[in-house]
């Protein structure tokens, strides 16, 4: 029996955690998809965080949200990130003025029957320098034809569809919902990460595929991804999710500075750290400008980075193993220098990196 989740502080949310903390290591294995671990949190009700209340959401706040993502991250970082994709494409058409899609899939995405995911990214992070869009649209009778690919579509072997970003010769930009069963859709078997292979994140191309007019969540407009809220970049998730994996990470330092005295300075003031960067973060996302976003995010990818190797050079050879949960937070705290990064986000981690002062 399980309890759904109503507020951060609910015990049914450390009991849904301690599930995915214990089904995580099962993700590393070759082309496995965290099925049971988004069924559990679908029985859980973390579907409804997100939304709203009049389409069946549970409505919270931004700063509530910060504080479930920061547990889920903390227990499992390939589900979590998985249902930020999700919820980027649930938040997309919860905002729509396409009230008749919105009707259409929500009420299946919401209890988790239906699986969506967004391809999106090469209209903010990806593919920016090339000097045509890899994603192109045509006008035709009451819709558009849709030619190229989307690099990079989360869950894309299980998805039932993609919000998808598109451009119109005239340079405007459109949002869109692709089912992946439409003539045209092509979905290649993804390739291996480094980290979060099981996100099962691939390319999504379009061969002539035709979507109607009534499919457009938003535009044809200039800067799509400026309008609406759910799925731009530079927003709290990405550093909510590091910050949260930092913490796995420091509680491994934790554990091994229980037994070893030598241990102990670098567990507190990595916790410490860890501490003042989720006070922060929290502040934020109640609305405080205690800094930008792009400077949390950049504390945040470096706390992921040096947290997640410290736990390793605790648990020593042990840790080097690939079942011990040291070696799984080093590659996924390199997710985050790639992910969704802000260009000044990247600098200021290559600057770090190449040990130059700003
Ligand atoms: C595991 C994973 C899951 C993801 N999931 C999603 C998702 O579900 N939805 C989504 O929309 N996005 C997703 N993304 C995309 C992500 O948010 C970023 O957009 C992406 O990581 C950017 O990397 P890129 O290789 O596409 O960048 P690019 O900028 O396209 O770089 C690719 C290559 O181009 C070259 N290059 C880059 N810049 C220049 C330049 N200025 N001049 C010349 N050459 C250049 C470099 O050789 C570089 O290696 C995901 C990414 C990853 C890694």
């Amino acid at each position: 029996m399980t309890t759904s989740i109503s507020s951060p502080d609910d015990s049914s949310l450390v009991e849904l955690c301690s599930k995915l903390g214990e089904l995580a290591p099962q993700l590393e294995a070759k082309d496995a998809w965290p099925a049971e671990q988004l069924q559990l949190c679908a029985d859980y009700g973390v579907f409804e965080w997100f939304l709203p209340v009049e389409i069946g959401g549970q409505g919270w706040s931004e700063l509530d949200i910060v504080r479930g993502y920061l547990k889920l991250s903390a227990a499992c970082l390939t589900t979590t990130f998985i249902i930020t994709q999700r919820m980027g494409a649930c938040r997309r058409l919860a905002v729509s003025e396409n009230r008749e899609l919105a009707a259409r899939w929500l009420p299946g995405l919401i209890p988790g029957e239906t699986f969506a995911t967004v391809g999106i990214s090469h209209l903010t992070t990806s593919r920016r320098h090339l000097s045509k869009p890899i994603l192109t649209a045509k006008e035709s009778n009451d819709g558009f034809v849709l030619n190229g690919f989307s690099p990079w579509v989360t869950g894309s072997t299980h998805a039932d569809m993609v919000v998808v970003g598109a451009t119109l010769d005239d340079d405007r930009q459109f949002l869109a919902v692709v089912e992946t069963n439409l003539t045209g859709v092509e979905i290649p078997p993804t390739a291996d990460l480094v980290g979060l292979s099981a996100s099962q994140t691939g390319p999504v191309r379009f061969n002539d595929t035709f979507i109607s007019a009534n499919a457009l969540i938003a535009g044809p407009v200039e800067n799509v991804m400026q309008s609406g809220a759910g799925a731009r970049t530079g927003g709290l998730q990405t550093s909510t999710l590091a910050i949260g994996l930092a913490d796995a990470a420091i509680m491994l330092v934790e554990q091994e500075a229980a037994k070893r005295e030598d241990l102990y300075m670098a567990a507190s003031s990595l916790r410490e750290e860890h501490s003042v960067a989720e006070a922060d973060l929290l502040a934020l996302a109640s609305g405080e400008a205690v800094c930008s976003n792009d400077e949390i995010r950049t504390r945040a990818n470096s706390l992921a980075l040096r947290a997640s190797q410290a736990s390793l050079t605790a648990t020593k050879g042990a840790g080097y193993l690939t079942s011990h949960p040291a070696g799984r937070y080093c590659r996924e705290a390199l997710f985050f220098l790639v992910w969704s990064c802000p260009q000044s986000v990247l600098a200021a981690n290559l600057c770090e990196l190449a040990g130059i002062s700003e």
